[in-house]
């Protein structure tokens, strides 16, 4: 016998009992960007290889360890996009969106791909939504997008759940300066050090700062500090980032040691992470990257933005009970029929009620059936009403409006009386 087949290990079917919170989630966060004037753009999932390894940067993780990249026909290599970013940078350059100082807000929302360890908050393939904003190079941007995020999180009840981590990296001649200096404190302590950390000696040092092994964490008590490096015009920056976040009433937590996974963040950086996931916990990401354009051969252009965990987002929804419970709510009303011409009659009148009340969740019976058979998918349906069609109600152009959540009598009701009746039932709802 075959086997069964299967998803690929950490790539999720998102069922339809999710898929409401998903909506959601989405949908708020849609209408907040509007709302901020954030126009969308949709990216293809597939680039060239060679986008990725250049806007990424070798010695990063996502670059080394976790990337889908394969050969197509045409022996070209193509990597499905890890995160958004590049495909982004790529886009506005291609089209030239950016050319002459113009601003750009931009946001799009789609799958991602990291050929990761897959856990509960981390899949293989998972789901961002992603901001970025082109040529706006002071700190008030960097906090519109901050206090944009926070908004979000006021609406979706999740305020008390998540905290601000900030940080600068300064120039990219001031994290050069400092990344000299952590080398040479860990280079005296390397043997100390866990063999991950040995590796990003060479690779990526300052990712050593965020090592998870405890015995790294000890070793980086004592090394040298990011911000006794910064350059004046990025502590300026600092400062006016959080002078307006101070003015809005945002908190955060100064993290010296947060880098982020990718290489081309320069100054502002920050993380949103909640304590109620695990060790999963961070569900937006985002950061200043002034070097990045350059790095694809454009004119220098300021860049900045963020993407967030949809995953790990719709499971923090979850597990403080927070999607809701209208967004699955059930039909209004049931149509049951019986034989073809009430069959006919029942959807002709199906239709012109959805035409006559907006908002109207309403199931047509499908696969004909017995009164009792009909009336039992009518129940499980949770619909408020069933509205029954037989031989005597198309005679006299009448339904039978049965509730079906409380005791109260089945009624006729004619039919061009029945929207306003339904239209009734949906405002009392
Ligand atoms: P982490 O430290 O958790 O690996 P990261 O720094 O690699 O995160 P980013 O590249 O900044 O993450 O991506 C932004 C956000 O996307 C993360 O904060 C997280 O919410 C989400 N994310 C990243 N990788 C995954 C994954 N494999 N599965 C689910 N969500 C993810
Ligand atoms: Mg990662």
């Amino acid at each position: 016998m075959s086997k069964t087949l299967q998803a690929i290990r950490g790539m999720n079917d998102i069922l339809p009992e999710q898929t409401p919170a998903w909506r959601y989630l989405e949908r708020t966060l849609a209408d907040l960007l509007d709302s901020y004037g954030y126009r969308e753009i949709r990216l293809p999932i597939l680039e060239f290889t060679e986008l990725f390894a250049r806007g990424i940067g070798e010695g990063t993780d996502v670059v080394d360890k976790e990337m889908y990249t394969f050969l197509d026909r045409n022996e070209e290599s193509l990597t499905l996009r890890p995160e958004g970013t590049a495909g982004c940078v790529r886009a506005v350059l291609e089209h030239g969106m950016t050319g002459g100082g113009q601003v750009q807000k931009l946001w799009y929302a789609g799958p991602m791909f990291r050929y990761e360890k897959p856990q509960k908050g981390r899949y293989r393939q998972f789901h961002q939504i992603g901001v970025e904003v082109f040529n706006l190079p002071g700190p008030d941007i960097d906090a519109e997008l901050i206090v944009l995020t926070w908004r979000l999180w006021k609406k979706l009840g999740l305020g008390d759940a998540v905290t601000l981590q900030l940080n600068s990296l300064g120039s990219s001649e001031a994290r050069v300066a400092y990344r000299d200096a952590l080398v040479a404190y860990l280079q005296e302590r390397f043997d100390r050090l866990d063999e991950d950390s040995q590796r990003r000696m060479t690779t990526n040092p300052l990712r050593i700062l965020d090592s998870k092994v405890p015995e790294t964490q000890a070793l980086l008590v004592d090394a040298p500090r990011l911000h006794d490096y910064l350059d004046a015009e990025s502590v300026a920056h600092f400062e006016g980032l959080k002078a307006r976040l101070d003015a809005v009433g945002i908190r955060y937590e100064i993290n010296q040691k947060l880098v982020r996974g990718l290489d081309y963040y320069s100054r502002t950086a920050f993380e949103w992470v909640t304590d109620k996931l695990g060790s999963q916990g961070t569900v937006c990401g985002g950061g200043r990257y002034d070097g990045l354009i350059t790095q694809f051969g454009g004119k220098p252009t300021p860049g900045v933005g963020f993407a967030m965990g949809v995953e790990r987002l719709v499971l923090l929804l979850e597990t403080l009970d927070l999607v809701p419970a209208e967004l699955s709510a059930p039909a209004h009303a049931y149509i049951c029929a019986f034989g073809e011409p009430a069959e006919l009659a029942a959807l002709a009148l199906a239709e012109q009620l959805r035409d006559a009340v907006p908002g109207l969740r309403m199931l047509v019976n499908s696969g004909a059936g017995s009164f009792k058979s009909q009336f039992k998918k009518a129940d499980k349906s949770g619909a408020r009403f069933a509205l029954i069609l037989g031989e005597d109600e198309l005679a006299n152009r009448v339904v039978g409006f049965k509730p079906l959540r409380d005791d109260s009598e089945q009624q006729n009701i004619a039919w061009d009386a029945l929207a306003e009746r339904l239209a009734a039932c949906i405002d009392q709802a």
